[in-house]
C-alpha cells in the first residue's frame, strides 16, 4: 500500500520534506517497514503538493515513475519552499491505471488529498455510493481509481462538513458498503492536517512549531504517536486531536 506524509511548520524545501530522516518518504518508497501485507514497494509513481503562500491554492507535481528516478527531487524541488507539503508514493492496486493523474495527492482549490489503501470489491461494492454523485463530478474524476472516487466523495462533503467530519463520514459510508476496505485518508489545506487510520499504519508528531502526519515515522528522534486503528487525527503546530471513528468493522468481534 502506498505511503503518505503531510508537513506543516516553518518553510522548508519540498525536496527536504520528501528526503528528510533515515526513513524519509523517498526511502519508504523502496524500503517501507510496515506495509501490512499490502504490496512490497511503492514504485508506481508519486506526487507532492504544496502551498505557494499568500493564500494561493495548492499546487503539485506528479510522476508515474518511481520517486527515486525523478531528477526533480534533488533538482527543482530543492528550490521550492513552503510551510505545508503533502507527499505520496504509490503502489497501484491491481487493475488500476499507472498514470500521473492516478498519483495522489489530488488537489482542488486549497485542498490536497491522499489515500493509502484500497476499496474492497472495487468498483461494484461502491457503485451505489457513486450514484449519489452528480454525473459531472464522476466525469471529472482525475483517474478511474478507488482513491479518486474517495477524493470526489470527500470533496463533496467538504461543502457541508468540517474536514474531520467529511473524512469520518466517507469512511463510515464506504465501510458500510465495502467492510474490508483499507482507508487511510489524508487531507490538508496548508493550515491543518486531517487523516484517518483504518487498517493501515499511521503516526503523528506535533510540537509548538511543527506537525507531521506520516504512514511510518521518518526518524527515531521520538515524539511519535502511533494512531490506533479506526481513529482520525486533526493536527497543526501546537494542536493534536485523535478521535475514535464510530462503528466497528465486521470481523473485529470474530463475526
Ligand atoms: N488503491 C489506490 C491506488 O491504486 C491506493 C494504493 C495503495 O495505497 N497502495 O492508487
Amino acid at each position: 500500500m502506498c505511503r503518505h506524509l503531510a508537513y506543516l511548520g516553518p518553510p522548508r524545501s519540498v525536496a527536504e520534506v520528501l528526503t528528510d530522516g533515515p526513513h524519509s518518504l523517498v526511502r519508504q518508497s523502496w524500503a517501507p517497514a510496515d506495509m501490512r501485507g499490502g504490496g512490497v514497494v511503492n514504485a508506481d509513481g508519486y506526487g507532492v503538493a504544496w502551498w505557494p503562500g499568500n493564500g494561493a491554492d495548492a499546487v503539485g507535481h506528479r510522476n508515474p515513475a518511481p520517486i527515486w528516478t525523478d531528477p526533480a527531487v534533488l533538482g527543482v524541488l530543492t528550490q521550492v519552499s513552503s510551510t505545508g507539503v503533502v507527499g505520496a508514493v504509490r503502489s497501484a492496486t491491481e487493475g488500476m491505471p499507472i498514470t500521473a493523474e492516478a498519483c495522489a495527492p489530488f488537489t482542488h482549490g486549497p485542498w490536497a488529498f491522499s489515500h493509502n489503501g484500497r476499496i474492497d470489491g472495487w468498483p461494484d461494492s461502491v457503485a451505489a455510493l457513486a450514484e449519489w454523485l452528480p454525473a459531472v463530478e464522476l466525469l471529472r474524476m482525475p483517474a478511474l481509481t478507488d482513491s479518486a472516487l474517495l477524493w470526489t466523495l470527500v470533496h463533496r462533503r467538504l461543502a457541508a462538513s468540517s474536514p474531520g467530519d467529511a473524512l469520518r463520514e466517507v469512511v463510515a459510508s464506504v465501510l458500510d458498503a465495502a467492510p474490508l476496505s483499507r482507508l487511510n485518508l489524508l487531507l490538508s489545506d496548508g493550515a491543518g492536517i486531517w487523516a484517518t487510520a483504518v487498517d493501515h499504519a499511521l503516526s503523528v508528531r506535533v510540537d509548538d512549531k511543527h506537525a507531521i502526519v506520516t504512514s511510518e515515522p521518518v526518524d527515531d528522534r521520538g515524539g511519535w504517536v502511533e494512531v490506533p486503528d479506526m481513529h482520525s487525527v486533526e493536527a497543526w503546530p501546537g494542536h493534536l486531536q485523535i478521535t475514535e471513528i464510530p462503528g466497528a468493522r465486521p470481523g473485529e468481534d470474530g463475526t
